[in-house]
This record gives C-alpha cells, structure tokens and sequence, in this order.
C-alpha cells in the first residue's frame, strides 16, 4: 500500500485544485493520500467525491501553523471533526491573521522598493484559501520579477527577512490538546526541517507525546538521512509513531506527490485513534 499524508492544495498555498490533487495522487501510483491544507479543511469534500469516483483514499487533515519561541512548528491534524467548535474558532482566528500579515508583508516590500502591490498579491489568492507567503511569491513570479517560488524566498521572504511579519500561532502544546478534543490525530510536521538561523530540535517530540502528540514526520523532502534517523530515534524514545509525506504543493515546490510515503501500520494507528472523522474509502 501506497500512502502520502501531507499535501496542499488551491485551499491553501498549493497549485492543484483538490480534485486534481487526488487524480495527480492516483497517476502517482498512490492507494492512500492525506489532504492537509494550511489551517483550512475546506477542500476535504472536494477531495473525497473526486478520490470516490476515481478508486483512491483520503484521509482528511489540516496543517495547523503553531509557534513556540517566535519560531513557527507546524502540527498536522488526521481524522479531527471539521465541525468542533473550538477547532474551527482557532483555525478561523490564524487565517484572519495571516490575511492581514500578509497585508503587512507586501507594504514592507513595497516600501523596500520590491515592485509588488496589494492587487497582484490578492490576484493569487483562490478565493476561501488561506493566504501565505507563496502567494506572495506567485504575484513576483506573475510579474516577472522572480523566476520562481523558491527564488522569492530565497531573496525576500524567508524568515529572517526583513519583510517578515509574523502571524497568530496557538503554541503546539495548546494545539495538540485542540485537535484531541477534536477527535483528532495530532502529528508533528518536519521537526528537522531546515530554517536558516534556527538550531532544529527534536525536544518538542519529547515535550509534547505525554500530552497527546501520536506520530512525527521522519521522511520529508526537507529532511536528510541523518535528521530521518534522528527523528526515527526520538519516536521509539517517546513511544509515537512516524510517519513519511511529500509536502506535495503541485508545482509550487519541486518534490512529486508520493515521493516520500507513509508505511501502513502508522496509517493503521491513525485510523485506530481518530474519532472525529473516518478516512474515505472508495
Ligand atoms: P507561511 O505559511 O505564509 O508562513 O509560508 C510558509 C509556506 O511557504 C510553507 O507552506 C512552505 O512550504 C512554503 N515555503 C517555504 N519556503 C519555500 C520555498 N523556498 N519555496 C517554496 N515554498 C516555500
Ligand atoms: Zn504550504
Ligand atoms: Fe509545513
Ligand atoms: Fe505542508
């Protein structure tokens, strides 16, 4: 069995509409494929019709963006109930966050003589989706500034940048007693991941799997074989399970869908614990 659990689609800053994310999962030779949009679930319905009609699972899911020491952690949530109040109230209170930070970001450009505007920016938002710095990316791409995403980044955008402005964040811990009381899975997003001028720490897979955190992410396309190792050693330590995802964004980063894949017994661990929702099957 085939399985991805961590993709972006138009609901967030991906590039393939949901529909098209699980035909792109199927043509990949995927059984299984996790939607995990930015702080929104508002493509899993998309996503499950299109996966039904064409004989592939979903297992619906959220990235929600977290922050610990002005850091950003990102938790991924399985199988949460999308209607839990709580959930949906934290969730609402990111995006609106991230709307206006983003605001912030491109005046911060501007100003700094990056030839972008407000319009440009919101020309690359699909209407509902969660507004991120990809976005922003997208509108220097339109506009022939940059070549790429990745470039956009590289010059402008990443975390240490001046035109970075930070968003609300619930902290992770707070965050993964969100999603249990969703009925959902909490798993934490590339603990490894490089970010220029953080030390990455796997003290947060410690801190965090009394409290509730069931798995972590060892094989991503941001990972080496030494930080997987690391990772796998910390969840036998602490008794969570792991797990191994593309991050797929379409053609916004350059990793393919199911490039890097989940093995079935985690899945099984995820479908055992979560309540709040069921993973759709053909
Ligand atoms: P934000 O959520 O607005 O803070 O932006 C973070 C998003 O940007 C995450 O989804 C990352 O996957 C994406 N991202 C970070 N670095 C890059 C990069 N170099 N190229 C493309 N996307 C990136
Ligand atoms: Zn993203
Ligand atoms: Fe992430
Ligand atoms: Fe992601």
């Amino acid at each position: 069995m085939r399985i991805d659990l961590h993709t972006h689609s138009t609901h967030s800053d991906g590039t393939d509409a949901p529909a098209a994310l699980v035909d792109a999962a199927l043509a990949a030779g995927l059984d299984v494929v996790a939607l995990t949009d930015h702080d929104v679930m508002s493509g899993w319905d998309e996503a499950i019709m299109a996966a039904r009609a064409i004989g592939i699972t979903v297992v619906p899911g959220v990235e929600i963006s977290c922050e610990r020491d002005g850091r950003s952690v990102h938790l991924l949530a399985y199988l949460v109930d999308p209607h839990d109040a709580a959930l949906l109230a934290e969730l609402d209170l990111a995006r609106s966050s991230r709307a206006t930070r983003l605001t912030r970001m491109v005046d911060l450009l501007a100003a700094g003589g990056i030839p972008i505007t407000q319009d440009q920016v919101a020309a690359q938002v699909p209407p509902g989706a969660t507004p991120g710095r990809p976005h922003v990316a997208d509108a220097l791409v339109a506009a022939g500034v940059v070549a790429t995403r990745d470039e956009a980044f590289r010059r402008w955008l990443a975390d240490d940048s001046p035109y970075y402005v930070r968003h609300y964040a619930p902290d992770p811990a707070a965050a993964v007693a969100l999603v249990r009381g969703a009925g959902g899975v909490p798993v934490l997003a590339h603990p490894l991941a490089a970010r220029r001028g953080v030390a990455p720490t796997l003290a947060l897979v410690e801190e965090l799997a009394p409290l509730g955190l069931a798995g972590v992410e060892a094989d991503h396309p941001d990972h080496d074989a030494a930080a997987r190792r690391a990772v796998r050693a910390a969840a036998r330590h602490t008794g969570v399970f792991v797990t191994g995802s593309s991050d797929y964004h379409g053609t916004g980063k350059r990793v393919r869908i199911g490039a890097e894949r989940t093995d079935p017994d985690a899945l099984a661990a995820i479908e055992a614990l979560g309540t709040g929702s069921a993973v759709a099957r053909p």
